[in-house]
């Protein structure tokens, strides 16, 4: 059989909005045009993350109730720990209650002034983190990495030449460790290959520069490994990750991705003093090691994501439903970034509305006529998310505009998908009337989340 089917059925149900398009009108403009404004009860479809949003299996829910809520030495961390070990392998697995718990922590550490974290692209929360403890952040992303219309089997790979010339200005000294992100969320969702990831390694091991993956959809790389990499078919994602863990030093993941939950993260790391330190933060600001601020019952759930992420079926039907939405929206004409990412569709806002400059966000005004037209919620991610001023107050523009569409695991069906295709196609066929916006209030950190936006 061809077709991909979700591999499962539906057993309880969540209602969703149906409103009107005079209703959507004032709703928007109530949430100041932005859509992290707007409540979820009025979304008819979420595409804002796929962060938290999963829904759980019959068997996650029933381990709920298997919660061993004891403070310390909790039955459920172990099995949390063990999961996690399986396939990373580390030495040391740290809890926190999402992923950017785990960074902060991290980079708390190995950060500070005068320091330079390279990574293939960094996360929003992770570029935050580290400039947060005074260090720079930097992104190599591989050639092509930043074009949206071209295509490529592993457009998220680190540009390894240009990261040997940073450590040979910089000095090994001032890099205390090196990031890959799997898949690339800020590079469109793209999977890094297990060549590049192994070549970054064996350059680093050079320098001694430890290697640490921020892992959130490390299923999903390995899923992309083994249809796109030479040599990969015939392994499981188990073996395939095992491997990609092997060239690491550490990782931080946010486990409401590939942990198929809707809370967690963690910490993994070989590195006996940094651990300690580590712990020490924990109990500060988290909670105990056997906890890291989760309900033990989340780490029940948690372990049990941990298996079912493996389950090829899923990985099928995950990375195909993200390109049937990208196909259909393709044979409709709408510019989208191609080829499809693990998580989500980006449309290319450049493309979409070319008649609108990045200083008036043509992302953001996509977004909001998406949600005009058809009640789903999406994000910009450009100029509004990325973009900076020079002294002068000019608008410096980030390599891409772009509206992210992230689909949240095993939540919708394929008509969801169809009817976003058609309010996406209906705003694109329309775009002559998109109008350019203006931000009216901003905070200094961080903006997208709650800045304020109007027509210009
Ligand atoms: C979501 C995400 C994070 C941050 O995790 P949270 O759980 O949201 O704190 C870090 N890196 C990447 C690549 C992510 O997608």
């Amino acid at each position: 059989m061809k077709t991909v089917i979700e591999p499962f059925k539906i057993k309880s149900i969540e209602p969703i909005a149906l409103t009107t398009y005079e209703q959507r009108k004032k709703l928007i403009k109530d949430a100041f045009y932005n859509t992290f404004y707007l409540k979820s009860e009025d979304i008819t479809i979420d595409l804002l993350t796929d962060s938290g949003t999963t829904a759980m299996s019959a068997r996650q829910w029933g381990k709920l109730m298997e919660g061993d809520e004891s403070y310390a030495g909790s039955k459920s961390y172990y099995k949390f720990e063990n999961a996690v070990k399986d396939f990373t392998n580390f030495k040391h697995i740290i809890p926190t209650h999402q992923g950017r718990a785990a960074e902060r922590i991290l980079f708390s550490i190995l950060g500070g002034k005068g320091k330079v974290i390279p990574s293939n692209t960094h996360f929003d929360t992770t570029r935050g983190n580290i400039e947060y403890s005074e260090a720079l952040a930097v992104d190599f992303p591989a050639e092509g990495g930043t074009d949206p219309a071209k295509l490529g089997d592993f457009k998220g790979n680190m540009d390894i030449k240009s990261l040997e010339q940073m450590i040979k200005k910089v000095g090994k000294k001032n890099i205390p460790l090196c990031m890959i992100t799997v898949t690339n969320n800020s590079g469109g969702g793209q999977p890094v290959s297990m060549k590049n990831i192994r070549d970054t390694k064996n350059l680093l091991k050079k320098y001694g520069i430890p290697l640490y993956i921020d892992c959130c959809r490390f299923a999903e790389n390995c899923y992309f490994i083994k249809m796109r990499e030479k040599g990969y078919r015939n392994k499981t994602i188990k073996e395939i990750a095992r491997e990609m863990f092997s060239y690491a030093d550490g990782c931080t993941m946010s486990a409401k991705k590939d942990g198929l939950s809707n809370t967690g993260g963690f910490i993994g790391t070989n590195d006996d003093g940094f651990a300690g330190k580590a712990k020490t933060l924990l109990i500060i600001t988290e909670g105990f090691i056997t906890y890291g601020g989760l309900a033990r019952r989340d780490l029940e759930a948690l372990a049990v994501g941990f298996e079912e992420v493996f389950d090829e079926n899923y990985l099928r039907y995950r990375i195909e439903q993200v390109k049937y939405f990208g196909d259909r929206l393709i044979e409709q004409g709408v510019p989208i970034l191609v080829p499809t990412g693990g998580h989500a569709v980006y449309l290319d806002a450049k493309r979409f509305a070319s008649h609108i400059k990045p200083e008036f966000y043509p992302g953001q005004s996509i977004t909001c006529e998406i949600f005009k037209v058809g009640g789903i919620r999406a994000v910009e991610i450009g100029s509004v998310m990325f973009g900076k001023k020079d002294e002068k107050g000019k608008h410096i523009a980030p390599p891409m505009e772009l509206v992210r569409c992230a689909v949240p695991r095993r939540v919708y069906t394929n008509s969801h998908i169809d009817y976003t295709v058609e309010a996406i196609t209906e705003v694109y066929n329309n775009r002559k009337k998109l109008k350019g916006m203006k931000i009216v209030w901003e905070p200094s950190f961080l903006r997208h989340f709650t800045a304020k936006f109007d027509y210009v």
